[in-house]
């Protein structure tokens, strides 16, 4: 898993110039039900007033969303489903995207709000993917329209 760390956080300062670091995160893999504990967990927490890592979701935790990731920026943890596999270009992609934000967090890039943090990461995503021949909406259902729903600030 270090290796495969390593290899997508090389990747993804190459291809998208954000900011490489030695500090990589810790990985946790847990079934759908603490998933959904995590996330809600994260809102309550954005509740409070702090920051959010994902924006505000419009479909339930235990629809689609609980079967991807987290990245939890104070503990700088990639909460990965139990599930997950490592030849899965698809799986492999969720990790991609959790790692932006790890750079994101550990980089301490700023952000207009929540949702303009997604935009990269959701980017380089696609572009995963598209390397294996796939893209977000043939590997997770998720069109264009919900990508960009999910990527602008909405105040
Ligand atoms: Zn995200």
């Amino acid at each position: 898993m270090q290796e495969l760390l390593t290899l997508i956080v090389t990747w993804l300062a190459i291809t998208f110039g954000l900011p490489a670091t030695d500090e990589l995160p810790r990985v946790a893999f847990v079934s759908p039900a603490e998933m959904v504990d995590i996330r809600l967990s994260r809102v309550e927490t954005a509740a409070e007033g702090s920051v959010m890592a994902e924006p505000r979701l419009s479909t339930p935790p235990e629809a689609s969303q609980a079967l991807y990731a987290i990245y939890d920026d104070h503990s700088r943890t990639i909460f990965l489903p139990e599930r997950w596999a490592a030849d899965s270009p698809s799986d492999v992609s969720m990790l991609v995207h959790e790692l932006v934000h790890h750079l994101q967090n550990v980089g301490g890039l700023d952000y207009a709000c929540a949702e303009a943090r997604e935009r990269p990461a959701y980017q380089a995503q696609a572009r995963w993917l598209e390397i294996f021949g796939t893209t977000l909406f043939d590997a997770f259902e998720v069109d264009p329209m919900t990508i960009h729903l999910r990527t602008r600030c909405m105040h």
